[in-house]
């Protein structure tokens, strides 16, 4: 049975499912192909950047970025020369080795995140407009659905609650004992800056 063969994605809702995430998924490729025509860079290098300028030192070195990314390092690398090259990033070498760095954006570099990272704007003002209460159901299916990839090992780096040693769960409660605070569906993160793995 096959989610893209039209008589059994339309018999199954499982497979409507599947084939819908596949075309939601290009509406971000096609958002932000529209940024990186006009800023003459490919859409990865826009990525990079958007993710070097909201992200700690730590996360930011091209091992770090090369798992984030599900890239190899080479690609990374030449990715961060053109960058580097278009003056929108600097290299901040490690002062234990001195061949290994980290990446900060320069104020050009951040001037051009500034000027991208709204390609989202067109689904966030979608999602803006929902009830509440759906916006709670869509985020708990997508936090679970992420949950289980990361499980699988298809998507790799994770900073989510559940993967993290502050996190724990009794009776169904969630709670964070960093921030000493229950966490209710709304307030499971993502991306948490405070994130420590297991
Ligand atoms: S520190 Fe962040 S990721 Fe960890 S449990 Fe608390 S809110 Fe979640």
């Amino acid at each position: 049975m096959s989610v893209f063969n039209l008589n059994d994605q339309n018999a199954h809702i499982d497979n409507k499912i599947i084939a819908g995430l596949e075309r939601l998924s290009q509406v971000f490729r096609v958002l932000l192909w529209e940024k990186a025509k006009e800023h003459k860079l490919s859409p990865i290098q826009i990525q990079l950047l958007i993710f070097i300028q909201h992200h700690s030192n730590d996360k930011t070195t091209v091992s770090y970025l090369a798992q984030e990314f599900n890239l190899t390092k080479p690609t990374i690398s030449d990715a961060i020369k053109v960058l580097d090259r278009k003056g929108l990033l600097q290299k901040i070498a490690h002062t234990k080795d001195a061949r290994s760095y980290s990446i900060r954006l320069t104020e050009e570099g951040q001037k051009v995140v500034e000027e991208t990272e709204n390609f989202v704007n067109p689904l966030k003002e979608i999602v803006s407009e929902a009830d509440e209460a759906d916006k709670v159901v869509l985020w708990a299916n997508i936090s679970n659905l992420i949950a289980v990839l990361n499980k699988m090992g298809i998507i790799s780096v994770q900073r989510t609650c559940p993967n993290c040693q502050y996190y724990s769960v009794n009776n169904e409660v969630h709670f964070c004992s960093l921030l000493n605070q229950t966490l209710f569906t709304k307030d499971i993160r993502m991306d948490c800056p405070e994130f420590e793995a297991q």
